[in-house]
């Protein structure tokens, strides 16, 4: 069922049950505005960048756009907010100097979502680029270390997200968040993020409930089902193993809509944001056509 909003005269999807999902939205113009932006498409929840994702410096927060966004996440029934941090950060790159910057903006991204009252900054663990796996967790772990000493007591947490294994980026087996979580000194800053494209193209199938129930009890054996924040819905443009990162709509992709109702339905994650991160036009016509499905499967049986 649809209707009008009043917003910005989109259409406004409307989901029968309270499911907590939503979808990857701009901050263009300002922060402030992703909120109207996803109630426009009906999200429960939403997915931003606080600060240009392709740019290493970012201005400070002003307290005005602080307080202009806490106003709009008051007025909105938007919760969580979840950040994602800039594609440029690569906690383990092997080039000194681009390791610095890494740490640098990971630990002021932390400082952004703190001071705007966000709970999760999701981030790939970060490409090796050639030192070998274990080199890469070794520093990643390293990389927390410090943030995390320099943002002490801070309510955010650090949202390790599941990859794809494309190039030599860690974070295609469930070990490698493992291990991260494992190593540094403050575990329970720690949290995951599960990509459905990602753990797909890394070679865990979720096509059939048979491989999505083995898939699940895999992660919940090696990282606990506790640790799981946040699922990024994505269908995937490649093949099953394929080790490439390629979001494609729901059901359009590899993965097919059978998975998504899988995941809508599983009782143990009903709390847990479902965010889309799928391609979009110039409106936000997708988001609308994709958080549809995902509200439909959730209701079949
Ligand atoms: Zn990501
Ligand atoms: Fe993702
Ligand atoms: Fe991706």
């Amino acid at each position: 069922m649809r209707r009008k909003s009043k917003g910005l005269g989109k259409i406004k999807l409307q989901t029968s049950k309270n499911l907590l999902i939503g979808a990857h939205v701009s901050i263009a113009g300002g922060l402030h505005l992703a909120f109207e932006r996803g109630a426009s498409i009906g999200c429960k929840t939403i997915q931003i960048f606080t600060k240009s994702s392709n740019q290493w410096k970012s201005k400070q927060l002003t307290d005005m756009e602080i307080q202009l966004y806490k106003a709009a996440a008051r007025k909105h029934k938007i919760h969580p907010v979840v950040a994602h941090d800039s594609y440029l950060i690569n906690l383990c790159a092997a080039d000194n100097e681009i390791l610095i910057k890494s740490r640098h903006t990971f630990t002021d991204e932390l400082q952004r979502c703190e001071a705007l009252g966000i709970p999760y900054l999701i981030f790939h663990p970060g490409s090796h680029v050639g030192t070998g796996e274990l080199e890469g967790i070794k520093k990643i772990v390293e990389s927390l270390n410090l943030a995390h000493e320099q943002t002490p007591r801070f309510k955010v947490k650090s949202v390790l997200e599941t990859t794809a294994g494309q190039g030599t980026a860690i974070g295609y087996k469930f070990e490698h968040l493992r291990k991260i979580i494992d190593g540094v000194d403050e575990p329970e800053r720690m949290a995951v993020c599960l990509d459905t494209n990602h753990i797909f193209s890394a070679g865990y199938d979720i096509r059939t409930e048979v491989e999505y129930v083995k898939t699940f009890k895999e992660f919940d054996a090696i990282m606990g089902l506790n640790r799981l924040v946040v699922i990024h819905c994505n269908d995937s443009k490649k093949e099953f193993g394929s080790r490439v990162d390629r979001h494609e709509h729901i059901g359009k992709g590899a993965i097919g809509k059978d998975a998504f109702g899988f995941i809508m339905r599983d009782k143990r994650l009903i709390k847990i944001p479902k965010v889309l991160e799928t391609p979009k036009g110039v409106d936000m016509m997708d988001d609308i056509i994709n958080m549809k499905l995902l509200s439909d499967v959730a209701q079949e049986y």
